[in-house]
């Protein structure tokens, strides 16, 4: 539909991100508030400001509106459980619908995310198959395939963060051991670097002495001015990285994998060791055998979620015609 546009918000623990989007997915308006997270009244109250305030500026009340939240979300919309929110079973697009002009999507924030560089960012040049995994505080994960995205029977698939690398391995926050998340998040570089250096592993001219704090965003900055040891524990996770991009694509054989979130400001630093190690791991993936599919940093940065989010509510509504 030209000229059409829609809504995209992006929900995280602490702020809420907004979007008016036109259909080739650029983002014509930006807005931003902060997510009361400890009270579920207020959270949709701010959610309902920020939707309306998108769309007056586009002078249409009706426009679709896609969300994307973090958390195990059904097809129907309703948030069984969120992480940073205490929505349990939480039929977040009925309520919304009953307060806001215009069809309601929600989805899972990766999932957006996915669909979002599918559309318009790095996956673009897939034609129809693209696997995204996101590093940032946890690991997030989306698939596409045949050109849709693979939300699975009820809507909770592609939580690709949680596929199982080391049963018994370290503790994941979703209550499992070894999950992917637990080795090859931003978290897990911060934890690499704590018990390296509790352990005395740190060379004593390493800069991570000298730290303040020890996060996986200090570790990567760190990496990125060339300090050896903290390269080594980005590719120490890099590693495992590539661990799970293995599994994905045994799984899915998708055209491309895009990595996205925070943690890739690492860039290659953590992009290079993942595609080593899951080059190597891949089922035919010898040195006579099948070519790994592209290994790509995102592009669409913090915009993946709100454009995703809102070409995805575009489509809702365009397949309902
Ligand atoms: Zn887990």
């Amino acid at each position: 539909v030209q000229g059409a546009r829609a809504v995209g918000l992006d929900i995280g623990g602490t702020k809420l991100a907004g979007g008016l989007v036109a259909a080739d997915g650029t983002v014509l308006h930006r807005h931003r508030l902060a997510t009361p997270a400890t009270d579920t009244e207020q959270v949709l109250e701010t959610i309902t400001e920020m939707v309306s305030t998108l769309q007056s500026v586009a002078g249409d009340r009706t426009l679709p509106v896609g969300i994307g939240a973090a958390g195990i979300i059904g097809l129907d919309g309703t948030v069984r459980y969120a992480p940073n929110i205490a929505w349990v079973d939480y039929p977040l697009r009925e309520l919304l619908e009953k307060r806001v002009g215009g069809p309601v999507l929600v989805d899972n924030d990766a999932n957006v995310a996915a669909w979002g560089e599918y559309s318009c960012g790095a996956g673009r040049a897939a034609r129809s198959s693209m696997a995204m995994l996101t590093v940032g505080t946890g690991v997030g994960g989306g698939l596409v395939d045949r050109g849709a995205l693979v939300r699975g029977a009820s809507g909770f698939g592609a939580e690709l963060g949680h596929l199982i690398v080391i049963e018994g391995g370290p503790p994941c926050p979703c209550g499992n051991r070894g999950c992917l998340e637990a080795v090859a998040s931003g978290n897990a570089i911060g934890r690499a670097a704590t018990e390296a250096l509790a352990a005395g592993a740190v060379p004593t001219d390493s800069s991570l002495h000298g730290l303040e704090t020890i996060t996986g965003k200090t570790v990567t900055a760190a990496a990125q001015a060339g300090d050896t040891c903290a390269i080594e524990l980005v590719a120490g996770v890099g590693f495992w990285l590539g661990v799970g991009i293995a599994s994905v694509v045994n799984a899915l054989d998708p055209e491309m994998v895009v990595i996205g979130g925070g943690g890739m400001n690492a860039g290659e630093l953590l992009l290079g060791p993942a595609r080593v190690a899951a080059q190597e791991r891949i089922l035919g993936g010898g040195p006579a055998g099948r070519d790994m599919p592209p290994v790509v940093a995102a592009t669409l940065g913090d915009d993946a979620g709100v454009v995703g989010a809102a070409l995805l509510a575009l489509a809702a509504v365009g397949s309902r015609r």
